[in-house]
Order: C-alpha cells, then sequence, then structure tokens
C-alpha cells in the first residue's frame, strides 16, 4: 500500500544501495555502485513531495523537470520518467554516476530531512532504459542542408553534436585523442564511470548520423582552413591549461600533472599504447597537490595501483563539516566533501603550503611543506601567512599536480583562428555563444572555464540551439529559456 503521494517522505526514510566495500573495490578499477530492488526504487521517488516552487529543479544547470519524472516513477510509468529525463539531459547516465547533485542540496525536503535521492533515481531510470531497449537512436526526419563542425568531444561537444544532428544538420566531430568523450574519456576514472557506458551513448550518436574524425588536433594537424567547408563551427575544446607548481625542484623525476597520470589508467584498462614515460604509483609514497575531482581521482587510481601510501595536500583551509552559514539552503554548500576515494585510503591535511621537492641522482625524494593560517586583510579579502616554526617534511617519490586548470590552449585553433579572449583567458563569446568570428560558436569550460559535466552539457545544449538559429532563423531545439532560464546566467 503507497502512502499520499507527497506524503511518502513521512513513510520512507532516504537509502542509497551500499557500494562495493573498500577492500573489494580497491583490487580492481570497476564501477562499484549497486542496485536498489525496484520496488524501493519507487520509494525513493515517493519521497519527493511535488512541491509547488521545486528548487531542485533550479539548483540542476539542465533544469531538468525532477518532480515530474518522480511522478512518473510514483505511477510506475518508467518509459515516461526516461523521455522527461532525456527532454532536459542527453547523458543522464553520465550525470547519474559523476554529477554533484546541486539538485539535492536545494531539495525541499532537504531543509530539515535527508533529501530526495534524485541522482540516484536518475541513475535508475536510465539504466532500465537501456536495458529495456528504450533507448534507441533517433536519426532526424529531413536534413538542413546545412553543415556544422564541432571541434572537441567532451560533454559539450556531444551534446551540442546530438542536437545538431537532431535539428537535421550533417555534423562531423573533430577530436585530437584517438577516441571521442574529452574528459569522460581520459579524464574520469572508469571506477567512477566505466568506459563502456560512454561507448553506449557514442554509439547511438553515430548511428544517429553524427560522424567522428579521432585524431584530428585542429590547429596543429589539421589546418583551421579546413573548417571553411562547414556553415558553421562550434569549438568545445575545453579548459585543459594545467596550473603548475613553479617551487624548487619542480623539474625533478616523479612529478606529474594529474592528466598526464590518470589518461594512462584509463588506456591501460582499454589496452592501449601509454604515450609517454609510464607513470605507476605502485609501491611509492605519493602525494597529491589539490584537491577537487581531479585530485580525488588521483588518489583512488593510487590506491588501486598499489601506492605504498598517498597524501593528500590542500592550500586551503579545511571546511566546516556541515552547511558553511555563508551558503544557507538552497545555495550550494561550503562543506567538507568526502569523496568515495578518500573513503577508500590515504590522509588528507589542509592549509599546507608546499615549499620545495627535494631529490638524488634527479629523482624525487621529499617534499617541504609549511603550514599556513588564513585571515582577512583590511580590504576584507583572504591572504595566508606561513606559520613560522610549522615546516615539515614527507617523503615523497610520486607528487601528482592536480591543481586545477587555467583555460583552454591558446596554441592551436584559438590562435589560427585569432578569436578574442576574456579576462582569464577562456573563450569570449556574446549572449549566444558565438565568438568574435562570425558562424564560430564557442560552449563548455572552453568558454565558463574548468567547470563540471552537467554545465558542458548545458552549455552544449543552448550552444546549438544558438547556432541552429543562426543557421536557420528558427530553432526547434529546446531551451532553458523556455523555463526561463538565462542560459549564460550563474
Ligand atoms: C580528472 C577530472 C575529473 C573530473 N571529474 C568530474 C566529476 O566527477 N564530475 C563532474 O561533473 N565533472 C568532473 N570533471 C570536470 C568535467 O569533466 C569537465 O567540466 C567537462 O568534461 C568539460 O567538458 P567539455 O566538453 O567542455 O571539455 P572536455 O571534456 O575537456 O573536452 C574537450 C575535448 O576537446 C579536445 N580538443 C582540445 N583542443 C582540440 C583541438 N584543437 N582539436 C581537436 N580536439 C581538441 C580535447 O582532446 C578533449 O577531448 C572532472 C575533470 C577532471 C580533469
Ligand atoms: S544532472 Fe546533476 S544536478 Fe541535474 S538532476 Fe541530475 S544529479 Fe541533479
Amino acid at each position: 500500500m503507497w502512502p499520499a503521494k507527497e506524503k511518502g517522505f513521512m513513510t520512507f526514510k532516504r537509502e542509497l544501495p551500499a557500494n562495493v566495500p573498500v577492500d573489494e573495490r580497491v583490487k580492481s578499477f570497476k564501477e562499484f555502485t549497486t542496485s536498489l530492488p525496484e520496488i524501493r526504487i519507487r520509494e525513493q521517488a515517493y519521497r519527493c513531495m511535488n512541491c509547488g516552487v521545486p528548487f531542485c529543479h533550479s539548483g540542476c544547470p539542465l533544469a531538468n523537470q525532477i518532480p515530474d519524472f518522480n511522478d512518473a516513477l510514483k505511477n510506475n510509468n518508467w518509459r515516461e520518467a526516461l523521455a522527461i529525463l532525456h527532454s532536459t539531459n542527453n547523458f543522464p547516465e553520465i550525470t547519474g554516476r559523476v554529477c554533484p547533485a546541486p539538485c539535492e542540496t536545494s531539495c525541499v525536503l532537504g531543509i530539515n530531512e535527508p533529501p530526495v535521492a534524485i541522482e540516484y533515481i536518475e541513475r535508475e531510470i536510465v539504466e532500465r532504459g537501456w536495458r529495456e531497449g528504450w533507448i534507441a537512436p533517433q536519426p532526424p526526419r529531413t536534413r538542413t542542408g546545412k553543415s556544422v563542425a564541432v571541434v572537441g568531444s567532451g560533454p559539450a561537444g556531444l551534446a551540442a553534436a546530438q542536437q545538431l544532428n537532431r535539428a537535421g544538420h550533417e555534423v562531423t566531430v573533430f577530436e585530437r585523442d584517438d577516441e571521442p568523450g574529452g574528459l569522460l574519456m581520459y579524464g574520469i576514472p572508469g571506477f567512477k564511470l566505466d568506459k563502456a557506458i560512454l561507448k553506449r551513448r557514442l554509439d547511438q550518436i553515430r548511428a544517429e548520423g553524427v560522424r567522428f574524425q579521432c585524431g584530428a588536433w585542429i590547429g596543429k594537424d589539421v589546418p583551421v582552413r579546413e573548417l571553411d567547408m562547414f556553415d558553421a563551427v562550434l569549438l568545445t575544446v575545453g579548459s585543459t591549461k594545467a596550473r603548475t607548481l613553479d617551487i624548487p625542484g619542480a623539474n625533478l623525476n616523479g612529478i606529474h600533472l594529474a592528466m598526464d597520470f590518470l589518461p594512462q589508467q584509463t588506456r591501460r584498462l582499454l589496452g592501449k599504447d601509454i604515450q609517454g614515460p609510464e607513470i605507476s604509483a605502485k609501491d611509492k609514497n605519493v602525494v597529491v597537490i589539490g584537491g577537487g575531482d581531479t585530485g580525488s581521482d588521483c588518489v583512488g587510481t593510487a590506491i588501486r595501483q598499489g601506492a605504498a601510501q598517498v597524501v593528500s595536500l590542500e592550500i586551503m583551509p579545511r571546511p566546516p563539516l556541515d552547511r558553511d552559514a555563508s551558503t544557507p539552503w538552497p545555495l550550494w554548500p561550503y562543506m567538507l566533501r568526502t569523496s568515495s576515494s578518500h573513503e577508500e585510503g590515504g590522509t588528507r591535511d589542509w592549509s599546507v603550503l608546499t615549499k620545495e621537492f627535494t631529490g638524488e641522482a634527479g629523482k624525487l625524494k621529499q617534499l617541504h611543506c609549511v603550514r599556513v593560517e588564513w585571515a582577512k586583510d583590511a580590504s576584507g579579502r583572504m591572504k595566508m601567512e606561513e606559520i613560522p616554526g610549522s615546516d615539515f617534511f614527507l617523503d615523497c617519490d610520486l607528487a601528482l599536480l592536480a591543481l586545477g586548470f587555467l583555460h583552454p590552449e591558446h596554441e592551436t585553433a584559438v590562435r589560427e583562428l585569432g578569436l578574442e579572449l576574456d579576462s582569464r583567458g577562456n573563450i569570449k563569446t556574446g549572449s549566444n555563444f558565438e565568438t568574435s568570428r562570425p558562424r564560430v560558436f564557442a560552449a563548455g569550460d572552453a568558454r565558463r572555464g574548468q567547470s563540471l559535466v552537467v554545465w558542458a552539457i548545458r552549455e552544449g545544449r543552448e550552444a546549438a540551439r544558438c547556432l541552429d538559429l543562426a543557421l536557420m532563423g528558427f530553432s526547434n531545439l529546446p531551451s532553458l529559456a523556455s523555463y526561463g532560464y538565462d542560459a549564460l546566467a550563474e
């Protein structure tokens, strides 16, 4: 007997399926999430109160219609739930795995109860869709005769390519790597996002008619003039210029960028050649410098490779355990985040400044650190000061730099196309995603700066609509504007 539709939260507690235990899961690079029985998934949907003003919906950058798909599940209509999910999100199987779920931190139930398990429900709906064969290629009925080049095949490029192709344009995606997917393929590790999940969606996109040219580095191996044959170009080249650490000893052997380390492991798992010298954490004292998703992915990967120990360092102070008063509901909370990789081992330390790498015979051996204190200066800006006498030394024969990304690379496509940049070095666009060069558009991390998968999908979808409008004078593609959102806001 089900409770009244809007009162399920009084009967059912938030429940997520247990992950594979740590001891077991670190033995492989496989995904480690499990599923609840169908009835218990529907119980979770029943916890949704179908609020008059659903804050979850505006918390999601894609404006996913969360109360609507929960309602469909309450009615046991999984196929309808899937259609609702796909109406705003091209890749729910990906956000359902890796999204930090800002929807959940703005869920109204979350004010005084654990929020609705939105991300988990999303994953179960879409996985049911794949199992049942409900997700099939949707090629356009007619072609417009227009062609579009998409440069870069991360989530922004893939979402845009799928939307533009469905609008009837001939779409070719150029990707410099040997496989499409961007950071979904070679950034996010397989234990968070199995590459078979990505390939399943890529097969659908290909079957709809999108062409992929991999190993095509625009502005380097492939001159930008080859893009002239297209009616429009969309640059979704990501924010790939990594921040480095310019301290003494930084040229010692054993110091690597996270994005030199992580792709190698995925290539190994896919049976591909490793490019450049092999980087392995096996039996090493590993220090991961920098928190965030990238740092935590390095931790999980190093543990699985058999590191002797893993230490994560963060220059910022340790955030509070609960939502900080400066970020009240429904804002994205400033608070400590503990990823599944952090649960798997290693230690974390905050307010630590790295001073110098030292080594022997050119090989990294130690990291010299000092503790810092953060305080506001006269202008109210946070400033750090070293704490005298707080120096310490860490044994370290592999240092992984996960310090974030500055902006897209400027040396190739961006420079060759002569594009204007914004003050942070990202590609500058107008409100319709068009760059300083007519008929050349940009979206995703390359335009917005380092961000999240859910934002990249949003940018790809919105840019596709603007580009379609520019080519055709009208567009039937969906847009956030139809829900009263400004696509470039936030
Ligand atoms: C290690 C790591 C883990 C992350 N984990 C998460 C997570 O768990 N959850 C989350 O939401 N976000 C995560 N992120 C962030 C997220 O992956 C990015 O915000 C998102 O992938 C950006 O998408 P994009 O399409 O703009 O660019 P990208 O995914 O970076 O794709 C850009 C593509 O363009 C290609 N390219 C670049 N220049 C050229 C050129 N000139 N010619 C041809 N191709 C080119 C690149 O090879 C790349 O494939 C993570 C990021 C990293 C680095
Ligand atoms: S995409 Fe992310 S923010 Fe949007 S509903 Fe799914 S988990 Fe929530």
